[in-house]
């Protein structure tokens, strides 16, 4: 029995220590990969309404992994956050985002998104340079303070109430907009809307799929929609995945939408070639 209980512990050792390796080989790879060049930028459209037409865009990470190809960020990011590598990765997809929207700005004003959103985690409150880092990429890009948007959630949100408007506070002073992501889903949200300064509200997509026959559900996004509207933010639904959500959030007065019925996230080319300039009557 004492032999068969060290056989256990030794396999399990093995295990613990294969686990342990395999996390330092993708910790690796990963720490590699932004200096590869193998992180890619992917867009996402926001539509605004009742027209359709292209507004922003969200910047979302990919990384084109040389082994296993194209991953999404739910594989990589919670492991670049655990070990602060998500720094590294955030910036580098705000000065491309920034650089990739100036230039088609530049080159076609007529179907170029406006903005264009970019998603911060947490851990950049926690940095003073985040300030300059941002004002760095805009100076260095050349584009506009007012098209560019961070996104945080609200669980960015709940930690140090006063560093967190101090800080947000001073990204605005950049002329920079700030976006709560995943609207809803944090507790309290109403307390942000209150103490912290932000210019955009991203309503989950928990709240929009299962909107259709739900007039609860239905009630809830017109009431935080109207909320927002009153005090001067733009509201984005996120998650708008069919026809008939969409019809029913236009009815409701919502303004921009975002989701796979409107356009999946893709690399910027392929964006570009399906925004076609509308030919003036
Ligand atoms: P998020 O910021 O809430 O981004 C929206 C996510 O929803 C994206 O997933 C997008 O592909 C997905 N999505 C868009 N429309 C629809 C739809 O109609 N239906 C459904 N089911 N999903 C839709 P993605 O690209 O896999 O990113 C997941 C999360 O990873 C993001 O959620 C964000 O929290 C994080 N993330 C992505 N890129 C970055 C980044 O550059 N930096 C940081 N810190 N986080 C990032
Ligand atoms: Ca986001
Ligand atoms: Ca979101
Ligand atoms: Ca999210």
């Amino acid at each position: 029995a004492k032999d068969l209980g060290k056989n256990r512990f030794m396999l399990f050792e093995t295990r613990m220590h294969e686990q342990l390796l395999s996390r330092l080989d993708q910790e690796n790879r990963l720490r590699e990969a932004v200096h590869r060049g193998e992180l890619r930028l992917h867009l996402q459209p926001v539509v605004a309404l009742p027209d359709g037409q292209v507004s922003g865009a969200e910047a979302l990470v990919r990384w084109q992994d040389p082994q296993r190809g194209l991953q999404q960020p739910g594989s990589f990011i919670p492991l670049a956050e655990e070990t602060g590598m998500i720094i590294e990765i955030d910036r580098w997809i705000l000065l491309e985002a920034c650089r990739t929207i100036r230039a088609w700005q530049e080159e076609s004003p007529a179907t170029a998104p406006a903005w264009v959103s970019v998603n911060l985690s947490a851990i950049h409150l926690d940095l003073p340079d985040l300030t300059d880092h941002v004002a760095y990429a805009l100076a260095t890009t050349g584009l506009s303070p007012h098209c560019l948007v961070l996104e945080l959630t609200e669980t960015v949100m709940m930690r140090d109430l006063a560093v967190t408007s101090a800080r947000l506070e001073e990204l605005r002073e950049l002329g920079v907009k700030i976006a709560i992501d995943d609207f809803g889903t944090g507790y309290s949200s109403l307390g942000y809307l209150r103490d912290i300064p932000v210019d955009v509200l991203k309503i989950d997509r928990s709240f929009i799929n299962g909107l259709v026959g739900n007039s609860r559900q239905q009630e809830l996004v017109s009431a935080i929609m109207q909320l927002g509207h009153t005090l001067g933010l733009r509201v984005v639904a996120e998650g708008v995945e069919d026809a008939d959500q969409l019809t029913l959030l236009t009815v409701m007065g919502c303004k921009f939408a975002q989701g796979y019925h409107l356009g999946r996230p893709q690399p910027p080319a392929e964006l570009r070639a399906g925004l076609t300039v509308a030919e003036p009557v």
